[in-house]
């Protein structure tokens, strides 16, 4: 059966979850109690979760890479500058106005990056989906140590 087929097993949950982007990290948790119950019993709901989730840490990259690149842009610029002058004389372009333009747009690109990244951090569990991930790889190493490490970590 595929994913689109499977019928949501509570319409009435399963459409507080798709107006939340199943998105449930910023409830109580005795609340949180029956959303997570229905993630369990509801594949479809699961599924679109997961979803969500994958998209949300995309962007979250996406505009961290972007953000990057316009900094790598504008550390190339600044090295570039000292070479500006040989230039205008070798070739007679005008390098000041087109230094200046670009400068520009790595500057806008970089506050533009940023304010998105920020939005996704806001507005997206990203930190909080994470910050659980990061927490699970602990737990299970952590469960992976031997006996004799987690004795001596329990003192
Ligand atoms: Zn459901």
């Amino acid at each position: 059966m595929s994913m689109t087929r499977t019928r949501c097993t509570d319409l009435v949950v399963g459409a507080i979850l798709a107006s939340w982007r199943y998105d449930i990290s910023g409830i109580s948790p005795e609340m949180r109690r029956d959303y997570e119950q229905h993630f369990v019993e509801c594949a479809r709901c699961s599924a679109r979760q997961k979803f969500h989730r994958s998209l949300d840490v995309t962007l979250a990259a996406l505009t961290s890479v972007s953000a990057l690149f316009f900094l790598f842009a504008l550390a190339v610029l600044k090295h570039i500058k000292p070479l500006e002058h040989m230039a205008f004389k070798t070739f007679g372009l005008d390098i000041e106005d087109t230094y200046h333009m670009l400068f520009s747009a790595g500057i806008a690109g970089l506050c533009f990056s940023v304010i998105a990244l920020a939005l996704v951090l806001t507005a997206t569990p990203v930190p909080a989906y994470l910050g659980g991930i990061a927490s699970e790889r602990a737990k299970l190493i952590e469960q992976r140590l031997p006996a004799a490490i987690r004795s001596l970590r329990l003192r």
